[in-house]
């Protein structure tokens, strides 16, 4: 694999910034994101970690990001709880003034997606879909290989799909949505504990847990409904969290088979939104 160059992965937490060289993340440099800056801050903050990298002007570099990236480039937050001073951003035309002319934003699940479909667990599959369990629920769709985009930025969004297990708002606005049950922030609040992490290790809140694998299948069942998926990869560090992709099968084998796709955990890790990144900035430019 002869993918090289920069990228970066801006999420609600962290921004995280690497070189790559031949497909591999070779060097990383990572600082915590802050939730309310506005672009220009954040692309100081970006200038910082590339310049640590030995990033120059001109080289190719993906710029993975949470919330929507639309035709034009416009960076628009999803969630305003998570980048509150993002709306309407011109980032693709700013990237581009400040790192040159390879410089490419993307949505981060899609770049994780794109990752897992060209170098990952979703090789080979003809209809795949990605899915990431973290803080919120988010995915990407690569369908005859080709990353499914929309002039909003809002395709792959399937967190924001209804579920029949949801009666909450998640961060979108949506009421019942899968994020508002699956998502670690509904696992928390669900659970009345800071974060979804201390529920998973109390060992005591295995209905929560459940019902959010449960919902996680029945999107997967909805999704090969609409699109004939063959495989989906659950990432995430709730999808990737010990015993949870264990139950999302077991609530999927509840369903017809021609609804279980082959369902497989990302292989990437926590590198594929950087990786994800540079391979969609790369076949942007051809
Ligand atoms: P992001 O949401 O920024 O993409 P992650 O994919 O790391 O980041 O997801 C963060 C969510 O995953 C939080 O809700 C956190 O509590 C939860 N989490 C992190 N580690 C674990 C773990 N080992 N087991 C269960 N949940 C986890």
């Amino acid at each position: 694999m002869s993918l090289s160059g920069f990228a970066v992965d801006l999420g609600g937490t962290k921004t995280a910034a690497a070189r790559i060289e031949g497909g591999k993340v070779v060097e990383r440099r990572q600082r915590a994101t802050d939730p309310g800056a506005g672009m220009e801050a954040q692309l100081d903050a970006l200038a910082e970690l590339l310049a640590g990298l030995g990033f120059e002007a001109g080289a190719a570099l993906g710029v993975a990001v949470a919330g929507r990236v639309d035709k034009d480039g416009n960076w628009h937050a999803v969630n305003t709880g998570t980048l509150r001073a993002i709306s309407a951003a011109p980032l693709g035309e700013n990237l581009r003034r400040r790192f040159g002319a390879m410089a490419r934003p993307v949505n981060d699940a899609a770049a994780a997606g794109l990752a897992e479909a060209r170098l990952g667990a979703g090789q080979g599959a003809h209809n795949l879909a990605y899915l990431t369990v973290s803080t919120g629920v988010g995915g990407a769709l690569v369908l005859g290989g080709r990353l499914i985009d929309s002039s909003n930025g809002l395709a792959g969004h399937v967190g924001f799909s209804s579920s029949r297990f949801g009666d909450q708002r998640c961060g979108s606005g949506r009421l019942g949505t899968v994020e508002s049950v699956a998502g670690g922030r509904a696992i928390a609040a669900a659970a009345g504990l800071p974060d979804a992490r201390a529920v998973f290790d109390s060992g005591a809140h295995e209905l929560i847990i459940d019902r959010s694998a449960a919902a996680v299948a029945a999107l997967i069942g909805d999704l090969t409904a609409i699109l004939g998926l063959d495989r989906v990869v659950v990432g995430g560090s709730i999808g990737l969290a010990p015993g949870y992709l264990e139950r999302v099968l077991g609530h999927l084998a509840g369903e017809p088979e021609l609804f279980r796709p082959a369902v497989v955990p990302a292989e990437l890790g926590h590198d594929s939104g950087l990786i994800g990144a540079l391979l969609f900035a790369t076949e942007a430019a051809r």
